[in-house]
């Protein structure tokens, strides 16, 4: 499976232009709105490194798994969605959580395919499909073909890489081109 998301884009006259991808935000009402087209978030490591925790750095950004049965989301029932630890792009909801057994949070579907990019990973001699959040390249997990209906797919993703918004609260998720769009 190719990579879905792409690299920054060198303009001709030397500047460095922003790759634009077409991805699916909140707006200040509280909807999820798109596909709308929105900047990745692109920053070295140092700068990772200053805005997460040792812990989120080495699952998000670090390629890193959780230990089972210890990430913070695990178990919770809370309605409302689930954003990127990163770039708080959003990923998962509630309403496709799922109890897997395996230790860690799971959904049958991202809250919209354009959010989530999957790329081939062949680490530790398996063949896996990685889940990558669409905007800044944030490791999220693993997708498996062993899930519930009605997709039949497990999205297994570390508490690390994800923060959680009540449904009550999703305005506070606001992306500014929601609102132009
Ligand atoms: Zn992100």
């Amino acid at each position: 499976m190719e990579k879905t998301v792409g690299r920054n884009q060198v303009d001709g006259r030397g500047g460095d232009q922003v790759e634009q991808v077409p991805l699916f935000v909140y707006n200040h009402h509280g909807q999820l709105v798109g596909p709308v087209s929105i900047p990745r978030v692109e920053k070295s490591d140092a700068e990772w490194q200053d805005l997460l925790t040792p812990e989120q750095f080495a699952v998000a950004r670090a390629h890193g798994t959780e230990r089972p049965f210890c990430g913070t989301l695990l178990d919770n029932k809370r309605a409302g969605v689930y954003s990127c630890i990163c770039c708080g792009l959003p990923l998962f909801s509630s309403n496709a959580k799922f109890e897997s057994g395996t230790g860690w949070p799971s959904f049958f579907q991202p809250i919209a395919e354009e959010n989530v990019a999957t790329i081939s990973d062949r680490s530790y001699g398996m063949l896996r499909v990685e889940m990558l959040c669409a905007r800044c390249d944030c490791h999220l997990g693993h997708v498996f073909p062993d899930g519930p209906k009605p997709t039949g797919q497990r999205h297994c993703v570390n508490s690390e890489s994800l923060k959680f918004t009540d449904t009550d609260d999703l305005a506070t998720l606001a992306d500014p081109a929601a609102d132009l769009s």
